[in-house]
């Protein structure tokens, strides 16, 4: 692993190490292109990592790539480009698998994989690690960059891009300030969403890593990128609300999957608890409309998830990390309800991207949530981490290609 300090050239330049920017520049480094990977702060620094629910495939025996894309269609509300949903769940297992071969081990039972079913879905098709699947995809894919040749740029944050005759410029402001510029034959940007800054914009609370700020949208769409459906921000339904120091918190939508349910201030259920991830934010916030909601003791408005209803071998295998992190703030999620509301989560929409991640600009890749399209204006959990992987490798595949041309 070398380390640059200033003004190199590479075949590929990744912008960002969250799951799509690690997938990318695996998939060039063994597509045999010298690669660069530039990231704001240190590789370890994304959202990705921070994904705990599972990701999409269908590997059911009463599934197929057909009926998950059919899901995803639905739960967009049929503004999903087609074109990438055929691309994004066709290729979902052949995705798993390639993570298995970086050393991805999934959850399994009864000799398959542990499936769960997510909201939206009409099958059970969420594979799981445990419940830090985020920590453990993007643990192997940036183990496999590090055991290769490619550059690490840790404290490159990207404030520019120019076309140039044989590729493209990156301007980059490092740690210290210095101001550093790259060439590449082809770029991938793959610095995430914008929800944290959007968050404290709103004053709202967020899921997200200080680091998903979106300027490199802006970036790209100054040197001509055309994007979709910017506006179109998603809530997570079950944002931790209390103790205060789980405010933000993501928790798992599995929980709902393995049995929780939502439940207003008279204990009554008021939403199918499967339902679109839009469909269920609007129900809580309608429910606390309604004066049928609850109060957090710092006076926020909730509703109950209870939790209690989950088997408790179902959350020892699926959901440790939760029950860890509630527990050691003296709340047992088996034992009694959780205070949840709506956090700000997701970007829905970005980038415009073809089949194989080019943005409009020629030689511009994008994928994972930078990128729009694959999620029409309401995203289905579990398909950013693939949508990551899929669209991460293509790009990163097609990059090296295009490069070497
Ligand atoms: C708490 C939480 C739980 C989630 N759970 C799930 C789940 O269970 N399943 C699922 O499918 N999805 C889940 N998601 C969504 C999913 O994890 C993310 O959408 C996805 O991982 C985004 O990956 P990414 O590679 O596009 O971006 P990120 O992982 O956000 O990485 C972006 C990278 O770009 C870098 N960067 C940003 N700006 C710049 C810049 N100017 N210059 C250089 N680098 C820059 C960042 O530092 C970071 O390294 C979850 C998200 C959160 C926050």
């Amino acid at each position: 692993m070398r380390r640059v300090r200033t003004g190199a050239s590479f075949d590929v330049l990744v912008v960002g190490s969250g799951a799509s920017g690690l997938a990318a520049a695996v998939s060039a480094g063994r597509a045999g292109a010298r690669v660069g990977l530039a990231t704001k702060t240190t590789l370890q620094a994304c959202n990705s990592a921070k994904a705990q629910g599972g990701i999409q495939a269908a590997f059911g025996e009463d599934d197929s790539p057909a009926m998950h894309a059919e899901d995803v269609m639905r739960s967009s509300h049929d503004t999903a480009s087609p074109r990438l949903v055929d691309v994004l769940t066709s290729e979902a297992p052949t995705a798993i698998h390639w993570l298995e071969e970086l050393g991805v081990e999934f959850t399994r039972s009864n000799g398959g994989y542990r499936l769960a079913r997510c909201g939206g879905a009409s099958r059970k098709r969420l594979l799981q690690v445990g419940d830090r699947t985020g920590h453990a995809i993007t643990k192997a894919l940036r183990e496999n960059y590090e055991a290769g040749s490619g550059a690490e740029l840790p404290h490159h944050a990207l404030s520019e891009l120019r076309a140039t005759e044989h590729g493209w410029t990156a301007t980059f402001q490092t740690k210290d300030d210095d101001s550093v510029e790259i060439e590449a034959g082809a770029i991938v940007l793959a610095a995430g969403g914008r929800c944290y800054a959007e968050a404290e914009t709103r004053g709202e609370l967020s899921t997200n890593h200080p680091n998903a700020t979106g300027e490199v949208t802006r970036i790209a769409m100054k040197a001509g990128a055309e994007a979709r459906d910017l506006d179109a921000l998603q809530y997570h339904p079950n944002g931790g609300a209390w103790p205060a120091t789980m405010q933000g918190y993501s928790i798992p939508e599995t929980t709902r999957a393995f049995g929780a349910v939502l439940v207003n201030a008279d204990g009554e259920e008021f939403t199918g608890s499967l339902g679109p991830r839009d469909a269920v934010s609007q129900a809580i916030f309608e429910e606390v409309e309604k004066g049928k909601g609850i109060l957090t003791p710092d006076g926020r408005p909730a509703v109950w998830l209870d939790t209690t209803r989950i088997a408790p071998e179902d959350a020892e295998i699926s959901l440790p990390y939760m029950l860890r992190r509630y527990r050691g703030v003296g709340i047992d999620p088996l034992a009694e309800p959780m205070y949840t509301y709506p956090v700000l989560h997701y970007q829905n929409g970005g980038l415009v991207i073809d089949e194989h991640a080019e943005t409009t600009l020629e030689g511009v890749f994008a994928c994972g949530e930078i990128a729009g399209g694959t999620h029409g204006r309401n995203r289905m959990m579990g398909n950013s981490l693939l949508e990551c992987t899929v669209f991460g490798r293509r790009a990163g595949r097609t990059a090296a290609e295009r490069a070497r041309a």
